[in-house]
């Protein structure tokens, strides 16, 4: 099997830490708002990805976390007078009620961020004794020079990171910093925010050094794969893997690092700063789990694609088609047949797109294979 691995940007063949097991880390949500087809986009494309593992017989064990405290929650819960614990809670419950519906698997461990801020505090202390990381008035920053690889993984230049990092919420004017791409570890109480005690005073934990512990406190020093939208490629993996790789001494961290498109809509980027989404909830009323899922796996994981309601009618069309099939003709072919051509598309980075297109050209003629390869991808019939 190859899978196209975004750090050395190149399709690879796939071979696994330790024989027949994968462990794979996916960045989950920030709980404060719904589920749009972005997210939906990058889930039900694992999960039809872990699927398709198990198929081959690999055992997967696999994370997901919550950010459960971050600016925008604090934010939101402060313009809706809300307590932050349970305005998390209860997007939490709505983003997991949204993915049972497109019968998306629970992950083997769904971990909050807030329950492991021990081990955030053990590996921001580490960094800081291996002086790679510095205190500056209950800050902790990562010492970023003291990377050499920084910037490997996006392949920016210094200052294209300093203008993203940016653009996601990093600070790079910070007085506090010795350099502008240095991140933050560790952030000092501010207000009244919730806050933990550490050796730097109250405070909370950076964004990316959560990822990192979660990472090592649920599946070790080193893991197969690391998936996540593309928009998280820097500044966030990127971070991780500065402090993840300082921390354990091992390398690489991660063995393949997967990344899922965008979803475009009206001709932008899907995104919450845009308003142009297309929610999980609303398309619920009039679409089928099965059909989402047909649309979603109809593109190619690495490929952006805007979203068009004529597309997502003629997915549920297809559907339609395929369950009438699927009741009318019980088991005719044999799944054998094509079984091989499933495995050339599905081997080759995961071509979910031509699966699709073989399992239609099969209806009427081979429904046991139909039936056989959409229960891998996760639908459910
Ligand atoms: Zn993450």
């Amino acid at each position: 099997m190859k899978i196209y691995n975004t750090l050395t940007r190149k399709k690879e063949d796939f071979k696994s830490l330790e024989d027949k097991k994968v462990r794979i880390y996916v960045c989950g949500i920030t709980p404060y708002d719904t589920t749009h087809l972005g997210h939906a986009f990058v889930y039900v494309s694992f999960d039809a990805f872990i699927r398709y593992l198990k198929s081959k017989d690999y055992s997967v064990d696999y994370t997901q976390n919550v950010t459960d405290i971050d600016d925008d929650i604090l934010r939101k819960a402060k313009e809706e007078n809300k307590n932050w614990k349970n305005l998390g809670q209860f997007w939490t419950d709505k983003f997991l009620e949204d993915l049972k519906f497109l019968n998306v698997a629970m992950p083997n461990h769904y971990v909050k961020a807030t329950g492991s801020v021990d081990k955030i505090i053990e590996i921001v202390g580490d960094l800081q004794n291996k002086e790679l990381a510095y205190e500056r008035k209950g800050n902790v920053y990562y010492d970023v020079k003291k990377f050499k690889k920084y910037g490997e993984l996006s392949k920016y230049n210094e200052e294209q990171m300093i203008l993203i990092s940016k653009e996601r919420g990093a600070d790079p004017e910070d007085p506090l910093k010795k350099d502008p791409l240095d991140f933050i570890l560790w952030q000092k109480q501010k207000g009244g925010e919730p806050a933990w005690e550490s050796p730097w005073g109250k405070g909370r934990p950076g964004w990316h050094i959560e990822c990192s512990a979660m990472i090592n406190k649920f599946l070790g020093d080193r893991i197969d794969i690391h998936g996540g939208g593309r928009d998280l490629i820097f500044p966030h993996h990127e971070s991780e893997i500065a402090q993840s790789e300082s921390y354990t001494q091992e390398e690489p961290f991660v063995k393949y690092w997967m990344h899922i498109s965008m979803v475009m809509y009206e001709g932008e980027k899907m995104s919450k700063s845009l308003g142009n989404l297309i929610m999980v909830s609303d398309l619920k009323k009039n679409y089928s789990s099965n059909a989402i899922r047909w649309l979603l796996l109809s593109h190619h994981y690495r490929e952006p694609w805007e979203f068009d309601y004529s597309e997502m009618d003629e997915a549920q069309e297809k559907i339609k088609k395929i369950e009438k099939a699927l009741r009318k003709n019980k088991e005719a072919g044999s799944p054998d047949l094509l079984w091989s051509e499933l495995e050339s598309f599905l081997s080759d980075d995961f071509n979910t797109p031509r699966v699709l297109e073989l399992i239609e050209a099969s209806i009427g003629k081979n429904s046991s294979f139909a039936r056989k390869s959409l229960n891998i991808l996760g639908f459910n019939f």
